[in-house]
């Protein structure tokens, strides 16, 4: 028995299931600015309602995750069917929300191989940056495009918590930390504006979207120009998989429009989870260190339990 570490291990796991329900409930608030925003009305006014029968919902349906199962996906009141995007983006964000606190390594051992970070100050800047990821990726599968709210608001955003946090970007000083955002962003920004000019000029047609320009743009001024190549090139990768397995399946026609910001933002939320080692690994795969030459020397004494 180790009263001290039972007691740590109790408040650990209090703290993961707020965590946990803090999630569920941005999530919540993420489905209203998911409907709203392309729709150009306020988020904050009027409350809840019924899209089909325009019922005020009251707090007790609208409670993140219990309601939509409670009320196996239909409104109470008309009995419409209640899109499973409500569950889907509150799930999400919850689970995303714990892994960001499961990364800090004082807390416990890291989990799942999850880079280990020691600023809690990154905690909350990672949330919002997953946040703003889920708001764009399920906007732009519904309405093919990315509000600027989360890309331009992104960049500004990036922009001014990276001196605030400089552990973001790894590093100790304010003026650093902006220096790298602002590369950061220029290089994501940069790259996938060549990309998308070099495709248009290959294909004669619109590759890309200028929203997923300034996406990459704000995940650059948040990660870093590492995130960047690293977001470009695992995003290229899943979109053209899974394209081709659309394609293949007759699901869609070659030339038909596939949202690539959902790429973007799966490819950047596997960097903040995991990114770093995977990098480390490929450069260390890439260029291995030379070997020592052996030499007649023993350094180190062999220990025999
Ligand atoms: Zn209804």
């Amino acid at each position: 028995m180790n009263p001290p570490g039972d007691i740590m291990a109790y408040w650990y796991t209090c703290m993961t299931i707020m965590v946990f329900a803090l999630g569920a409930c941005i999530g919540s608030f993420l489905n209203v600015c998911i409907y709203r925003i392309p729709r150009e009305e306020s988020i904050v006014h009027p409350r809840s309602h019924c899209p089909a029968c325009n019922t005020l919902i009251p707090w007790y349906w609208n409670i993140p995750l219990l309601s939509w199962i409670l009320l196996r996906g239909k409104c109470r009141f008309c009995k419409a069917p209640i899109t499973p995007r409500y569950l889907i983006v509150e799930t999400i964000t919850a689970v995303l929300f714990v892994l960001i606190w499961l990364k800090l390594d004082w807390i416990g051992n890291p989990l799942l191989g999850l880079t280990p970070m020691h600023n809690a100050g990154l905690v909350p800047v990672y949330w919002l940056v997953m946040s703003g990821l889920i708001l764009g990726t399920f906007v732009d599968f519904e309405h093919l495009i990315i509000p600027d709210r989360v890309t331009l608001g992104g960049i500004a955003a990036g922009l001014v918590l990276s001196p605030l946090v400089p552990a973001l970007h790894g590093v100790t000083g304010p003026l650093e930390s902006f220096l790298k955002a602002l590369l950061g962003a220029a290089a994501g920004w940069g790259l996938l504006w060549g990309i998308s000019w070099f495709g248009r000029l290959l294909f004669r047609k619109e590759a890309m979207g200028f929203g997923d320009v300034k996406l990459i743009g704000a995940i650059g001024a948040f990660l870093g120009w590492r995130a960047v190549l690293f977001t470009v090139a695992v995003s290229s990768l899943i979109g053209s998989i899974v394209g081709l397995v659309l394609v293949f399946t007759g699901r869609k026609a070659m030339q038909s429009r596939i949202p690539y910001g959902p790429y973007l933002a799966l490819a950047a939320i596997l960097w903040i989870l995991w990114g770093t080692q995977w990098w480390d690994a490929y450069i260390r795969f890439m260029m291995p260190e030379p070997e020592l030459p052996a030499g007649p020397v023993q350094w180190t004494i062999p220990y025999n339990p």
